[in-house]
């Protein structure tokens, strides 16, 4: 496989990086934990008012970099820097300045700030790359205000059609008591682009993205980067129990149809058989109705979040659910419950290109080369697959597609006190900074740039 070491040696500006990224934070902060001003976390709902004016702030730094601003259907921006060839699709690197009602300062914000710092780096410098490279907001990836994750990518590859997306309603109704559309969110912060959501209107040629990992491993092992193969598979089911609802004194023990002693044990059961595969399942919400302490409950609804790093694995998972939960449900004990499965969502894994991938780990070696050795076995990068859902899944089912991950502190994302600390951040920049000019670097020399 082609490789390209040749690279300049840039250097990103990491205090400009941190004071930009706390700068952009002035929009949507929340949640003060403690006394500093940067101890707050955020509260930046996908296209509420702070968002448009991070939004705004965003595009005015970009463009004082000479950079051409592209907005979609979807509120996508597009901010990319001319290379000597600005005909080719541009390398771009990706996340999303929209947070959690209860976010951090970290969580999409780090790789947004990173990639402006990566513009500003070329930008000082006059540096010319072959091919274009740029910074791309994906609108609403948290599904915290709108409830689809990754909704703007989705429609952008093709995943999902933009009219299911424009009409998706927001959880919570609005001050007014209304609950606003996508769309009519869009047209009112005035982010309703007129270039078309799609790979065909915004070709992208490769897709680098930084990001917290969320996760523990990488401060438990103590190392710095995490160069992410891809993302494992997951699926949502909601699983509904029918049974009898009966009074609590006077029905024996033998004589009921409880919902409620079905679905626990079919969560225990879940839990056993995920282990069994070292996968990963989750029940976070339960229903029961109707909801009364002396009946039993007719109906129980929970929720699986099944996960695994591989289709069939998952696949089986799943199997083992379905067979074992069908046995407790007509267990003679439970006196015979109905079971039904709903399908809610279903994700396959995902694997990144190997070529962003060997130019992610190149930085990483050249970046983490003269820091103290602190891991177990000296390295201070590994190989990790994400957890979570990102953008950078459906880009990559369009364009060659890579992750960083940098250390987050105990683990904690999606929380005011989410953290990364500065060093760290701009490590995981300079790493983006890196594999973005080796990339480049690499399509001219498979020639698939022309100098004008
Ligand atoms: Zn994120």
């Amino acid at each position: 496989m082609a490789t390209s070491t040749d690279v300049p040696n840039l250097k990103i500006n990491s205090s400009r990086l941190m004071t930009s990224l706390h700068e952009s934070c002035e929009f949507g902060k929340a949640h003060p934990y403690g006394t500093h001003e940067t101890e707050t976390g955020m509260a930046r709902l996908a296209l509420n008012d702070a968002d448009k004016a991070v939004r705004k702030w965003y595009i005015q730094q970009a463009e004082s970099l000479g950079c051409k601003i592209t907005i979609d259907q979807m509120g996508n921006v597009f901010a990319v820097r001319p290379g000597k060839d600005s005909t080719a699709p541009p390398v771009m690197m990706g996340s999303h300045l929209d947070t959690q009602p209860t976010g951090g300062r970290y969580d999409g914000i780090l790789g947004m700030l990173a990639g402006l710092e990566v513009l500003r780096t070329l930008h000082d410098s006059k540096y010319q790359s072959e091919g274009s490279i740029g910074v791309v907001n994906w609108t609403n990836e948290e599904g915290a205000r709108f409830p689809i994750i990754t909704v703007s990518s989705a429609v952008w590859s093709g995943a999902l059609p933009i009219e299911a997306a424009w009409k998706c309603k927001e959880v919570t109704p609005s001050p007014d008591g209304n609950r606003y559309t996508m769309k009519e969110e869009l047209e009112r912060i005035g982010f309703m682009g007129h270039h078309p959501a799609s790979y065909e209107a915004q070709p992208i040629a490769a897709h680098f993205e930084l990001h917290i990992e969320q996760g523990p491993i990488l401060e438990d092992e103590r190392r710095k980067i995490g160069v992410v193969t891809g993302g494992q598979a997951y699926k949502w089911f909601e699983v509904v129990i029918k049974g009898r609802d009966s009074h609590a004194g006077t029905t024996p023990m033998a004589a009921r149809k409880d919902s409620v002693l079905a679905a626990a044990k079919m969560i225990v059961e879940s839990n056993k058989i995920a282990k069994a595969h070292s996968g990963l399942i989750t029940t976070g919400i339960i229903e029961m109705e109707p909801g009364s302490v002396n009946t039993m409950a007719h109906t129980t609804r929970f929720t699986l979040d099944i996960r695994h790093p591989s289709d069939t694995v998952m696949a089986q998972i799943e199997d083992e659910c379905r067979k074992r939960f069908s046995a407790i449900a007509a267990d003679d004990s439970e006196r015979g419950v109905s079971l039904e499965w709903r399908q809610l969502t279903a994700n396959p894994a995902v694997t990144f290109h190997q070529d962003c991938i060997s130019v992610i780990e190149q930085a990483a070696e050249d970046t983490t080369a003269d820091l103290p050795r602190t891991s177990e076995d000296g390295k201070l990068w590994k190989h990790m697959v994400s957890g979570a859902g990102h953008d950078s899944f459906h880009t990559s089912r369009r364009c060659p597609t890579g992750m960083i991950f940098t250390p987050t502190r105990d683990g904690l994302s999606h929380t005011p006190t989410e953290y990364c600390s500065a060093e760290d951040c701009a490590l995981g920049a300079q790493v983006l900074l890196g594999a973005v000019l080796r990339y480049d670097r690499l399509r001219a020399e498979m020639g698939l740039l022309t100098e004008k």
